[in-house]
């Protein structure tokens, strides 16, 4: 499957607000919203005054926003809301604990790492064990009661001992509870709507599959 290689920093550029694609830089004055907040490429700033967005614009950038923000590439983000399509409840609210529940996503918020895509390599490389096995895919879904851990080979690495420093002052999600001192996290809860601060409005990405 295809990845997005280009600089991340344009896909924030072009939802026009902060997608924290980037870990601390993010926070920075070195932030490419702050410093140059219009579309990219060469027509980008003449497209800030373009005609009013339609109802379809609105919902297709909605429907990009989430999935820039949780590294998702479209064939597996339609199938996330194929799935929550079937699931009973508010199918865009299932949407969201859905891709917050992946693997990556739960090591991001257990402050392992800066970004999700740090994360995800972190997954991949295998640093990871759910419920004691080694688990090195990104998409995994964790569910109640999963014990994320660092495998015990990984915790003596330097970029570990140096993360669980940073990670003392770190506020842990209320759906997660975080054990530094075996560098491993729970999982108390499904994460509601309101765990996710994240700002997207989920009906626009079910109207835009539902059309
Ligand atoms: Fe987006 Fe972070 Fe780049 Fe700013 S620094 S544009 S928030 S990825």
């Amino acid at each position: 499957m295809a990845n997005y290689t280009d600089a991340v920093c344009r896909l924030c550029r072009r939802e026009g607000q902060k997608l924290f694609l980037k870990g601390d830089r993010c926070l920075s004055p070195k932030c490419a919203i702050e410093k140059r907040n219009f579309p990219p490429g060469d027509h980008g700033k003449k497209a800030t005054f373009r005609r009013k967005v339609s109802e379809y614009g609105l919902q297709l950038r909605e429907k990009q926003k989430a999935r820039r923000i949780y590294g998702v590439m479209e064939r597996q983000f339609r199938r996330y809301f194929e799935n929550a399509d079937r699931q009973k409840g508010m199918t865009g609210t299932t949407l969201l604990t859905m891709l917050e529940s992946r693997l990556d996503n739960v090591v991001y918020r257990l402050g392992f790492a800066d970004s999700r895509s740090q994360a995800r390599q972190l997954v991949r490389h295998g640093h990871f064990d759910v419920n004691g096995r080694k688990t090195n895919v990104p998409s995994f879904l964790v569910s109640v009661g999963d014990v994320v851990q660092v495998r015990a080979t990984s915790q003596n690495k330097l970029y570990f001992k140096d993360r669980s420093q940073i990670m003392q002052s770190n506020r842990t999600p209320s759906w997660l509870s975080l054990n530094l001192m075996n560098m491993s996290g729970s999982v108390q809860n499904q994460p509601g709507r309101e765990d996710i601060e994240i700002p997207l409005n989920e009906q626009l990405i079910v109207e835009y599959y539902s059309r």
